[in-house]
């Protein structure tokens, strides 16, 4: 089983302090790590809840595990995993700065699009961690994640290079949020010239977690 990483903060005695957001999102992950709502976790070594920071400003948002996140319950850390790390610190964050979660938390068998009964079984996990952490803002990396996102606003799209890079300010769950569609980082590992898209998309995001804190509230 999937060991959960509990997080701490620094108190002003300098003691290590839990949160009640990464309490919330343990308990969270636990549970997801035990779900058998759809026949997914079936063939699967271990469910991929997400993980990062429980407070982060930015929440990325891919579709499903595949063979290595199976294998290790982490998200995104097979190839496109290393180019998403380097995407992120081509903009100055790091894995722990961000929450990086999926669409659905099990790996679909022979890495299969998720089926529509699945993803309304497992999103309902993704809203939760969404209204937990209330991140400024969101990036979904793929069309299947923007599809799901953009459905709240809502926003229909034929090809997500129609939509990759534009922002869109919305009220999910309750809070303002720039949402930002781009490609799933595997699409570069085919068609390398996808990884200059990626990168002006991450720009994108740079610009608009600068000014968040003061816009997002303004919209
Ligand atoms: N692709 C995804 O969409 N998610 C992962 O966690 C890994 C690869």
């Amino acid at each position: 089983m999937h060991k959960n990483v509990i997080r701490f903060t620094v108190n002003s005695v300098g003691m290590a302090e839990e949160t009640e957001s990464d309490v919330a999102i343990e308990r969270l992950a636990a549970v997801i790590g035990e779900c058998q709502k759809c026949p997914l976790w079936e063939d699967t070594h271990h469910a991929v809840p997400g993980e990062g920071n429980s407070r982060a400003d930015l929440m990325l948002i891919g579709e499903a595990p595949g063979q290595q996140e199976d294998l290790t319950g982490r998200p995104f850390v097979g190839r496109a995993g290393k180019l998403l790390d380097s995407l992120l610190a081509g903009i100055g964050l790091s894995r722990d700065e961000v929450f990086i979660a999926n669409i659905v938390k099990h790996r679909p068998p022979g890495n299969r699009d998720p089926r529509d009964e699945e993803v309304r079984a497992c999103t309902p996990y993704l809203e939760e961690q969404i209204r937990l952490i209330g991140p400024k803002v969101i990036v979904m990396l793929g069309r299947h994640s923007s599809r799901y996102i953009l459905s709240f606003l809502p926003v229909e799209f034929d090809r997500i290079t129609e939509i990759r890079g534009t922002v869109y300010p919305a009220l999910l769950f309750g809070r303002p949020v720039r949402l930002i569609p781009t490609l799933h980082p595997a699409a570069a590992l085919y068609s390398p010239a996808y990884r200059a898209t990626l990168e002006e998309d991450f720009r994108v995001i740079e610009r608009e977690l600068a000014g968040a804190g003061k816009t997002a509230r303004e919209d």
